[in-house]
């Protein structure tokens, strides 16, 4: 059986926890709408039950019926009745033996479907729901409240005697059912609905932890590919030392400097590594102090004077920005050389590398232009990328892990700033660094 990667066992569990989750708030709600439309259509008919008591108490002379879908508080007339279907409230006259003594103002239909109703006594002022069957085997289902009439009532059939009201549930309880049915339907719509959300939302916010885990992975796979060149150099030197055990140091300068080249590098590479992975993390804090511009950029770009001096190459520097300025003194430096250190790498012997900085208002701006090979538009885009190098330099003996770039691209950002690339004319490239200070 293919065995599932681990993200995409995270997936499957946040939908699965997902649908949970909709389907439980979906049932909750049915639920709740349901108990609240079912305690509505009873406080109805328990309303009526209470008026009805009220007219057998307050001495009407005859019993009010009303047909189904009558409201309560306003009864009407008894209609003449088809079949055996009870009208809507129904009131039966008990004696103290439990006789029914109302039999006659019933009709015969109706008083056949109560003859078998039977007075409890200790039911008084009770609401019971009871389910009677008419001859034709239909069911009809009432809501019941017995009262004990006071003998002094006017109304000699109530008078001494116990009534019992029957409320007819039927249409109600049709109401219920059918509304029953088109919750389920609507729920069962929605599940359906919940299942495409919980897969779209499972996807779409596991999309940026798998798009992270993948630059993860790669990060490490470039990383330590980039660790092992310099560690087999220095390895195969040792190596190469160890075969001439009796030689004097002097006779080993070679192995000892391209080892301690590569140390460096290493060195360089690791401190790169862990600034990315920090910044990853946010644990480098911005400490923006206050700088005099002019001689704090001077200080910075005189040994890069002297270094493109030493390979041929002439460096010009117009430092127009004058005055003071906010920044992180250690970043900004750490910006300047990787794009400095870049312009005099990728420029012939011959070539110059010019700096300009410029202050307006409080935005600073840092050019950085070079006379080298430029970089063809297919790669701009890309050369902020972690170990992205350009496929010419990479071929070149140049050096370098690509990294520079996107270290120079993560400090503009903390400088809520701007780093863009183009070409210089005739020839070269063009770091622009703009930010406010
Ligand atoms: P390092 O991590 O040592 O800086 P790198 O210089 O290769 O290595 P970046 O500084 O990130 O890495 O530069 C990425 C790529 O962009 C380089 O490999 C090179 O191809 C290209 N590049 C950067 N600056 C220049 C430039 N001034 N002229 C030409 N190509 C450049
Ligand atoms: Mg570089």
């Amino acid at each position: 059986m293919k065995k599932r990667d681990p993200q995409q066992k995270q997936q499957l569990s946040l939908f699965v926890k997902e649908l949970v989750g909709f389907a439980l708030l979906f049932a909750v709600l049915g639920l709740v709408v349901f108990f609240f439309f079912h305690q509505s259509i009873y406080k109805n008919i328990d309303q009526g039950l209470v008026t009805q008591k009220q007219n057998v108490l307050s001495n009407r002379k005859a019993p009010q019926f009303r047909t189904g879908g009558g409201n309560a508080q306003s009864p009407a007339p008894a209609k003449p009745n088809n079949g055996d279907t009870p009208f809507r409230t129904n009131i039966l006259v008990f004696n103290k033996k439990g006789q029914i003594i109302n039999a006659q103002m019933l009709g015969n239909r109706i008083y056949n479907l109560f003859i078998n109703t039977e007075l409890d006594k200790s039911e008084v002022n009770k609401v019971r729901e009871v389910t009677l069957m008419s001859t034709d085997n239909t069911l009809h289902y009432f809501r019941t409240l017995l009262i004990k009439v006071p003998k002094s009532n006017s109304n000699p059939i109530y008078a001494g005697n116990y009534v019992l009201i029957l409320e007819n549930i039927d249409t109600d309880l049709m109401a219920v059912n059918s509304f029953k049915r088109s919750l389920l339907i609507t729920l069962f719509f929605f599940w359906i609905v919940a299942i495409a959300i919980a897969y779209y939302l499972s996807r779409s916010s596991m999309r940026p932890i798998m798009e992270a885990w993948k630059r993860q992975r790669q990060f490490s796979a470039n990383a330590a590919h980039e660790l092992r060149t310099p560690l087999t150099v220095i390895q195969n030197q040792m190596e190469y030392m160890l075969t001439k055990p009796k030689t004097k140091v002097i006779d080993q300068v070679d192995p000892i400097s391209t080892s301690l080249d590569e140390v460096r590098h290493l060195q360089t590479l690791t401190n790169r590594l862990l600034m990315l992975a920090r910044s990853d993390s946010g644990r480098i804090e911005i400490n923006k102090v206050e700088v005099d511009l002019q001689p704090w950029f001077k200080q910075i770009l005189k040994p890069y004077e002297d270094i493109a001096a030493s390979q041929h190459k002439s460096m010009v520097t117009v430092l127009k920005a004058e005055g003071s300025g906010h920044l992180d003194e250690d970043l900004i430096r750490q910006l300047l050389i990787i794009l400095l250190d870049n312009a005099i790498k990728y420029t012939p012997a011959g070539g110059t590398v010019t700096v300009l900085t410029l202050l307006v208002r409080d935005r600073l701006t840092i050019e950085v232009r070079d006379t080298g090979a430029g970089i063809p538009d297919a790669d701009k885009k890309r050369i902020f990328e972690r170990f992205y190098r350009s496929d010419k330099s990479r071929n070149s003996k140049t050096g370098g892990n690509g990294l520079g770039l996107a270290i120079a691209k993560w400090i503009v950002q903390q400088h809520a700033g701007t780093i863009t690339v183009k070409d210089n004319h005739p020839k070269g490239t063009v770091f622009s660094v703009s930010f406010k200070i």
